[in-house]
């Protein structure tokens, strides 16, 4: 008998303890879908204030791990839990490193000083857990800049160990503007030999340090989240910078779309729903529009379309654009539902616009996943006008909820967002290509319009939408299949 794949997951946000973004919800998600095809899942991430919160029993398991990170010895204790009765998760409990309000950084003063020497001590601490906790497993999946330095200290501070002998990286690039950038002095805190490792064909990017590109080059596998994404990562436009490195690797490239937990996500059974509803009974999702109205002092009245939007408030998801239409948007019969947090600039300006359209608009300007469902079950439409886009869930989520998607065709988007064709009647949403102002007003008039004057043609969109299957277990098989292609 074939014996079960070992795969460690390291993450630095993982659904439900921390999150701040997709990240979260694809580390919370794949590996139960992972375990349920028999593979055997165990985590890594940090203990940081938002997981003490989370009322999750924690188990102190009584291990040290001591890393050197620059100068300085650093420790952490490791607790643990187990997620499902299946995978088990293990926290680096480090109190200044990790016991803080934010993960990454403050809005007033952006990314935290030690951020290198946080995700340093993370990285050289898994390796060195699994050899305390005497487990070595097939394939360590990393995740994003945080987990970057895996793949680089196993080919280099551990290659000769042979504890880790045989062991291979997986490296998911979740957004590729997200690097881990840091000044040529603090190099040192990486415990990496400077002159092996400082040069333009390793971890050195215009002179300074960068840790994704680290990974880039030494993982075994690289994915993204999206076919999309993988493609267009290659160009001058898409790159970041790292075309050239991901062209050199371009045939260990990926890209696998991602799914979302279909149990979280769930219109029959969502407890934040006023009503539940599935695709047989859609006509249902109307009373939770109406909550949402009223809950919102939006003029209550089914027959206006809602646009919902929840999303990170950055010009990575189109602010830039709509806010210069925003105005001339809310002239349309229509009503808008934001959530989101991010640039200062652009809560001003969601601000004014509640000021201008106090019944049309309802703006929340915070982070509050129970709202957001109930978002996802009200709105009629779902804004997701972003200049690229790994994967997006938004719009998957939108989809189950019969909701339906607005959105630019880039990455995960163009990959899971069909165009409606008014002849055919096809497609599950509305896409435009030129990122521009003017074709996102043309296409969320193009939307509102299909929602006034053809209810059947919308009723179809919505059955699409709803009859899609983005469910974790296709994904998972597809990264099962990485996990061996990175083995052979
Ligand atoms: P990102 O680039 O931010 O990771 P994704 O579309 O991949 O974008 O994932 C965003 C996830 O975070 C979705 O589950 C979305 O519902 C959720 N989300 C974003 N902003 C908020 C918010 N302000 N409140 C609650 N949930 C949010």
């Amino acid at each position: 008998m074939k014996s079960k794949l070992k795969v460690l997951m390291v993450s630095s946000e993982v659904v439900p303890f921390a999150k701040t973004g997709g990240l979260a919800d694809v580390v919370g998600s794949l590996p139960l879908a992972l375990s349920k095809l028999g593979c055997e899942l165990r985590i890594a991430m940090p203990k940081y204030k938002m997981v003490s919160e989370s009322g999750f029993n924690l188990l102190n398991i009584d291990k040290e791990v001591n890393v050197k990170v620059g100068n300085t010895m650093q420790k952490a204790k490791i607790f643990s839990t187990k997620v499902a009765g299946v995978v088990t998760v293990y926290f680096f409990d480090h109190h200044e490193y990790y016991d803080r309000d934010q993960l990454y950084g403050t809005t007033q003063e952006g990314d935290y000083k030690d951020n290198l020497n946080r995700f340093s001590f993370f990285a050289r601490g898994t390796l060195e857990l699994l050899k305390k906790i005497d487990y070595k497993p097939h394939i360590i999946h990393c995740h994003d800049w945080q987990t970057a330095l895996i793949p680089v200290y196993l080919k280099t501070l551990y290659r000769d160990d042979p504890f880790f002998e045989g062991v291979k990286t997986l490296f998911t690039i979740h957004n590729l503007a997200y690097q881990g950038i840091f000044p040529e002095e603090e190099f040192n805190i990486t415990g990496l030999d400077k002159e092996e490792l400082f040069t333009p064909d390793k971890l050195e990017f215009w002179e300074k340090i960068n840790l994704m590109k680290g990974a880039l080059i030494y993982a075994d596998i690289l994915n993204t989240v999206s076919r999309g994404y993988a493609q267009e990562i290659l160009t001058q436009e898409y790159g970041c910078g790292l075309e050239g490195v991901l062209k050199e690797r371009k045939d260990k490239l990926y890209g696998v779309i991602n799914g979302i937990d279909y149990k979280e996500w769930d219109p029959t059974m969502d407890k934040e729903l006023t009503m539940s509803y599935d695709i047989n009974t859609i006509e249902r999702k109307s009373k939770n529009k109406k909550a949402l109205q009223q809950e919102n002092n939006l003029t209550v009245d089914e027959n206006i379309p809602l646009l919902g939007m929840i999303t990170r408030l950055s010009a990575q998801k189109g602010l830039d654009i709509l806010d210069e239409i925003i105005e001339e948007l809310m002239e349309l019969d229509i009503q808008f539902i934001l959530l989101g947090t991010g640039e200062a600039k652009y809560h001003e300006k969601m601000k004014q616009i509640k000021e201008k359209f106090p019944s049309k608009a309802a703006i929340h300007l915070s982070f509050d996943p129970k709202l957001a469902k109930k978002i996802y079950a009200g709105a009629d439409m779902f804004l997701m006008p972003s200049r690229y886009e790994p994967c997006g869930l938004g719009q998957l989520i939108s989809l189950r909820y019969g909701n339906v998607p607005i959105v630019r065709a880039t990455g995960g988007l163009k990959d899971t967002i069909i165009n409606f064709n008014p002849v055919k009647k096809t497609g599950n949403g509305f896409t435009f290509e030129e990122y521009s102002s003017q074709m996102l007003y043309s296409t969320i008039k193009r939307a509102v319009e299909t929602f006034y004057k053809d209810k059947e043609s919308w009723r179809r969109l919505v059955l699409n939408g709803m009859s899609a299957d983005f469910s974790w277990e296709h994904s998972a098989k597809e990264y099962i299949e990485l996990y061996e292609k990175a083995l052979k």
